[in-house]
């Protein structure tokens, strides 16, 4: 038991590591998990940053685990890759965002919040019933497709022939596609040019320091560098961009300068409960 390495263990909501039971174990913990109702969708702000309007909400699972407390999806989302279950519960992470972003369509009407984004796994991607089940989700919830992101990272999308079919598919369905942590994968231009992809997302690794601004800084002048590259290039391409991880209003100004209209992170409002949203929602409508 000495040696084995840290993948075998998970932290919980109370900062204690415990060895994960066995990969069987897990994944019917997984199993009843989704069944007893368990996971729940938190929501972050996608905000314009040079007004603060929220234009979008990402919405990020949360596992619910009655003695453990929160466990976060960085913990459970590799077993459910691994396992499979990614799959059944990627199709209630869809379903329950589509459904809460129709109640906020209705509630709040078309110009308080225009997107819902859901991650979705490569798993997914190759499950034969994915497309039929994202138009289901739409239609028995009355979400129109265009206000669907569906966020994937470049790893998913690289893989094949096969994936690139179903995103067209999606694509031409009229929801939109996302390519998150973007700037972190390989070959991201050969990418972009086959990817039916509507936003790039720039990951937050370099956003992180993209403030800071000491000249022979080489860090934060390579992370300008790429931060600004991106930004040409999705405008090159007609793609919408997110700066992702933002944590202050210096790196909130830098972006806006280097060609960010749209930005992410904690300094801008961290995932939240629905119910939170709906509250923040309607003290915007107020005012
Ligand atoms: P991601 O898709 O890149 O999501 C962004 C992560 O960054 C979230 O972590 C979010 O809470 C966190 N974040 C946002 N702003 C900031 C910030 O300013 N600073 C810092 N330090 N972090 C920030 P979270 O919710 O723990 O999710 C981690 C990852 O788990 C996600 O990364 C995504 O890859 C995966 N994930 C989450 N929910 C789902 C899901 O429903 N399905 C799938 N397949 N993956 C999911
Ligand atoms: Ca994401
Ligand atoms: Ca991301
Ligand atoms: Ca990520």
């Amino acid at each position: 038991a000495k040696q084995r390495g840290r993948a075998n263990w998970i932290r919980y909501a109370d900062g204690m590591e415990r060895p994960v039971q066995a990969h069987a174990q897990l994944a019917g913990d997984l199993r009843r998990a989704l069944d007893a109702g368990e996971f729940r969708l938190h929501y972050q702000p996608i905000v314009s940053l040079g007004d603060g309007r929220i234009v979008g909400v990402e919405a990020l699972v949360r596992w619910e685990h009655p003695a453990r407390g929160v466990v976060s999806p960085a913990e459970f989302i590799p077993a459910a890759e691994r396992t499979g279950l990614i799959v059944p519960l990627g199709r209630w992470v869809l379903r329950e965002a589509c459904r809460q972003g129709a109640a906020w369509l209705s509630e709040f009407g078309p110009g308080a919040l225009d997107k819902v984004a859901p991650n979705v796994s490569v798993r997914q991607l190759h499950d034969p019933g994915f497309v039929t089940d994202v138009a289901a989700a739409l239609a028995d919830h009355g979400l129109p497709a265009d206000r669907l992101v569906l966020e994937l990272t470049e790893s998913a999308v690289l893989r094949g022939q096969h994936v690139l079919r179903v995103l067209h598919e999606l694509h031409d369905s009229g929801v939109r596609l996302a390519l998150d942590d973007f700037g972190t994968g390989e070959s991201s231009l050969s990418l972009l040019r086959a990817f039916p992809a509507a936003i790039v997302k720039l990951d937050k690794s370099f956003v992180d320091g993209v403030e800071l601004d000491e000249p022979g800084t080489p860090a934060a002048d390579a992370r300008q560098a790429v931060a600004r590259a991106v930004a040409q290039l999705a405008g090159a391409l007609g793609l919408d961009t997110v700066a992702e991880g933002i944590e202050n209003q210096e790196q909130a100004d830098r972006l806006l300068r280097l060609g960010y209209t749209v930005g992410q992170g904690y300094h801008l409002g961290r995932p939240m409960p629905a119910e939170q949203l709906t509250a923040l929602l309607a003290a915007r409508r107020v005012k």
